[in-house]
């Protein structure tokens, strides 16, 4: 008899893929940009006090061949929309996108014309960070979320990760 025969259908697949994104939930290599005043934040959490090393996340990249996660940190204003989209676009596959704070997540205070309400509109968004700023803390929460469903995604996969709204929601919540 075969190991084919002997192993339930998929059971060597579903190892591969745990181990895969194990591997890439662990090594992130966020794009290098801010927008407004979040980005401080968010430099604080690359720094020595939060260590953003500690999970493998601290290799900022300066070239968006080179990144796989863009933090969108800060607002998006009307005019800088198209080169965020164009950065997003450099980026390779598979990537990941994580709004930080509330202006980039809905505009935030900023109702007005010159801003874009949620870059969202832009592109697509994988994790959600409130706040204004949002603390490192909460950065640091939102990318350890991220990281569960950058474990769960299917090996080829670019569109979000196979999990259900109602375990996004539980994540996100
Ligand atoms: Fe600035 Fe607050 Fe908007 Fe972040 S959410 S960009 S801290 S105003």
């Amino acid at each position: 008899m075969g190991v084919e025969e002997k192993l339930p259908s998929g059971v060597l697949l579903t190892t591969v893929e745990g181990l895969f994104g194990w591997m890439r939930q662990a090594s992130f290599w966020p794009a290098t940009f801010g927008l407004a005043c979040c980005a401080i934040e968010m430099m604080t959490y690359g720094a020595p006090r939060y260590d953003s090393g500690r999970w493998g996340q601290e290799v900022f990249r300066a070239s968006p061949r080179q990144a796989d996660l863009m933090i969108v940190a800060g607002r998006v204003s009307q005019k800088m929309a198209p080169v965020l989209r164009q950065i997003y676009d450099q980026m390779p596959n598979p990537k990941f996108v994580l709004s930080m704070g509330v202006c980039a997540s809905s505009g935030g205070m900023f109702n007005n014309y010159a801003i874009v309400q949620g870059v969202d509109h832009v592109v697509p968004v994988d994790m959600y960070v409130p706040g204004c700023p949002p603390r490192p803390e909460m950065l640091i929460d939102g990318m350890f979320k991220l990281r569960e469903i950058v474990q769960r995604q299917k090996i080829g996969s670019n569109a979000e990760a196979e999990i259900t709204e109602r375990e996004r929601e539980a994540l996100t919540a």
